[in-house]
């Protein structure tokens, strides 16, 4: 069947890599884009990392200008949540009205997960959006006392920094060991080593109690019974998939929008990005990534093989994710879950190495920190399923000419 209309949801990474990908392999039928936020797509890394530090203002990270979106013949609808899908009756439920659909992307990615205590008090932020970045970022003045709640990437990122502008920052951690889930507990002690060595304090093993204050906040309460002192806290305690508007659509949502390797969630309807949880036949595995390189690469396919119908390509790509910590670039590609995990190159001591996951006799992961050429190598052994004595054997080389 031609496809004579095309919605997709969410504009953001994933939904603009859809839009673009669509036209690009000459889907010529009406394309319309929705999101939630008022503002053209923009890109998210930066948000925690330079327009957080001032290098860089909010509007540059946009990724394309109004233009673009008129020049591919894109119907851009900004500012406008959709409120439900009908799968039987291919709509969606946009301002009360019903838009019909014959192609369906889903690219709403996800939502930060709130403290609770946190609502009413001012001083108190969670970071996913350019207007949320813009908000600590003001908050942040000169002698502010920064409370990070969570010691993952982006709370990591967002001390960091704090840090870079002189500001007194406490990261508190719920895990007695950060990352544990992202990168194992050895490599995530190993990554947070960065904290102490920036002068941020990081407490684990212990989580929040409630707030102090009555208009702003001015203190966090912690289990142990501590107080500290804040002007400013960042809560960063994980996301959810933004599922919500698909509750009752017949779509199966399980910690995200459960697809098949192809992407595919219904007939017609594909999901792509943070919220899509897919079959990756590479580690024969179901999972979600919230990464940048899974959202842009996903974006396009989930586009291609709606086009494609039943000659489309699994989603197999490796997972893979960097962080800017302190002037440090950490890198993940593949798995965490191991049997075994090796440092092989250079040494936690230096700040400097790569360890590399063994799955039975398999390479499924490799981390570096501030090795990047070499972590991009092992990314492409992954994909290839090589094999650990391979891996090890190629470090081994590398040692030589490093
Ligand atoms: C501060 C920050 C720093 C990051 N740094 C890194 C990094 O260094 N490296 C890395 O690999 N990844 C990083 N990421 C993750 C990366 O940005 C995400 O993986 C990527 O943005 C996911 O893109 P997406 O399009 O799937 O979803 P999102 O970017 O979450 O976009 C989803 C869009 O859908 C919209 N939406 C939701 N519901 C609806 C609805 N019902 N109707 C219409 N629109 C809706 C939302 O408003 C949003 O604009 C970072 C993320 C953040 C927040």
């Amino acid at each position: 069947m031609k496809l004579k209309s095309v919605a997709v949801v969410g504009a953001s990474l994933a939904g603009l890599r859809a839009v673009e990908a669509l036209r690009k392999c000459d889907y010529d039928g009406r394309l319309t884009l929705f999101g939630a936020e008022a503002e053209l797509p923009y890109d998210r890394p930066p948000l925690s990392k330079e327009v957080m530090t001032g290098e860089r203002a909010p509007e540059d990270v946009t990724f394309r200008d109004l233009a673009h979106f008129e020049n591919l013949g894109v119907d851009l609808h900004l500012g406008c949540a959709v409120a439900g899908l009908d799968v039987a009756d291919q709509t969606i439920l946009v301002d009360e009205d019903r838009f019909h659909f014959d192609g369906l992307i889903i690219a709403t990615g996800t939502t930060p997960r709130a403290l609770k205590g946190a609502d009413g008090l001012g001083g108190i932020f969670t970071l996913r959006t350019m207007r949320d970045a813009v908000a600590i970022r003001k908050a942040m003045r000169p002698g502010s006392k920064v409370v990070v709640v969570g010691a993952g990437f982006i709370g990591s990122e967002v001390a960091s920094s704090a840090r870079a502008a002189g500001l007194d920052v406490v990261i508190v951690e719920a895990l007695k060991v950060p990352l544990a889930g992202a990168v194992g507990e050895e490599m995530g002690q190993a990554c947070s080593l960065l904290h102490g060595d920036n002068g941020t304090q990081l407490r684990c093993g212990v989580g929040v109690e409630g707030f102090e204050g009555t208009k702003d906040v001015e203190a966090v309460r912690l289990t142990d019974g501590s107080i500290i002192e804040t002007d400013v806290v960042v809560v960063g305690i994980g996301v959810k998939p933004a599922t919500g508007w698909l509750e009752g659509s017949g779509l199966e949502i399980r910690d995200g929008v459960v697809c098949d390797q192809f992407l595919a969630a219904g007939p017609g309807i594909y999901a792509a990005g943070d919220v899509a949880r897919w079959w990756n036949p590479l580690f024969e595995e179901e999972m979600r990534v919230e990464h940048w390189t899974n959202a842009a690469e996903q974006g396009g396919l989930a586009a291609r093989n709606l086009v494609a119908g039943s000659k489309g390509n699994p989603s197999q790509s490796v997972p893979y994710f960097w962080s800017d910590q302190y002037g440090s670039r950490i890198q993940f590609a593949g798995r965490a879950t191991a049997d075994e995990v090796q440092v092989v190159s250079g040494s936690i001591d230096q700040r400097r190495f790569v360890a590399l996951y063994r799955r039975g006799d398999r390479l499924v992961g490799a981390l570096g920190l501030n090795r990047s050429k070499v972590l991009m190598q092992y990314l492409v052994q992954i994909g290839q399923s090589a094999s650990w004595d391979e891996a090890v054997g190629f470090a081994q080389g590398l040692e030589i000419v490093d």
